[in-house]
């Protein structure tokens, strides 16, 4: 497609800070270019970790307020990605956190991982048919590496883009729409593997390193069918990752979550078409992920 503003990108993430780690500089990119990017974080992050000891009152087992605050980190972030649609699902605090898998939270009434997937799905089937998108990016049916709420994100998105066609479905939630391609996030083993070497070689940079097991969505470079160079947005990303500041401590292209493991912070961005037609010859990566659709 040719026309940037006739393209609409759909993400569907489970928590804030999700979006940036991931695609932050996809998003920057076509934002800049002028296409519609549509974010949809499912959870406020209610369970996340508090990094700031100044923030640490805010947490799920304190004041339990820290929903309402990566709200705000996301709302940062989005300015520093130049992305202005950006919606919790069912709106802000409909579906809580689950917390990591096995914890006593998965088990709240309200817990995204409880939710019926069709129940929540016909939540982003509007999205889908208000917004259009050609493009919808989210994870792996393993949520890239198993939390419940990135698994149940992965399942209502899938099943939110097959009901979205079907003019049976809520015909209430707007005309059918099919999304024309879908892709999961992905990060080459190889470009992992590169990243935590540069990072050792870096030295001190976090008390610790983390490990290519500990990032989400690592496959076989075969697996890779999509590539977007975020170079000219780095300094984008790193300052939307810098937004979430609760859950995120990034230093120079390097970054921690709360277990302050280091990772490497990748601006060029990975995926897996998964469906619909590649726009680049086979065997090549595509370099954009609107390559072959049409408005
Ligand atoms: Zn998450």
């Amino acid at each position: 497609m040719t026309d940037p503003a006739a393209r609409r990108l759909l993400l569907v993430h489970a928590h804030p800070d999700d979006e940036s780690i991931n695609n932050g500089a996809t998003m920057a990119r076509y934002a800049a270019e002028g296409a519609g990017v549509t974010l949809v974080t499912c959870t406020l992050g209610e369970e996340g970790e508090v990094i700031p000891a100044a923030l640490a009152h805010l947490a799920a087992d304190r004041e339990d307020r820290l929903g309402a605050h990566r709200a705000g980190e996301l709302a940062a972030a989005m300015r520093e990605l130049g992305v202005t649609d950006h919606r919790f699902l069912g709106g802000p605090g409909r579906f809580r956190d689950s917390g990591m898998m096995g914890l006593p939270q998965n088990d709240r009434e309200n817990a995204f991982w409880h939710a019926q997937t069709d129940t929540a799905a016909a939540h982003l089937v509007a999205v889908v048919r208000e917004v259009r998108p050609q493009v919808l990016v989210t994870y792996d049916p393993h949520g890239g590496y198993g939390h419940p709420d990135h698994i149940q994100a992965h399942r209502v998105a899938t099943r939110a883009a097959e009901l979205a066609g079907d003019g049976g479905f809520r015909p209430d939630l707007g005309a059918p729409h099919t999304i024309a391609k879908i892709y999961w996030n992905r990060v080459p083993r190889s470009v992992a593997e590169e990243g935590f070497a540069r990072l050792r070689a870096a030295g001190d940079v976090f008390p610790g390193v983390a490990s290519v097991g500990d990032v989400p969505g690592v496959v076989d470079d075969a697996e890779i069918t999509a590539e977007v160079d975020g170079t000219a947005y780095a300094e984008r990303k790193a300052a939307a990752m810098r937004a979430h500041a609760t859950q995120i401590a990034v230093d120079g292209p390097f970054f921690a979550l709360s277990n302050d493991l280091g990772q490497p912070l990748l601006t060029t961005e990975y995926y897996q078409l998964v469906h619909g037609t590649s726009g680049a010859p086979a065997g090549v990566r595509e370099t954009d992920l609107f390559a072959g659709t049409v408005a």
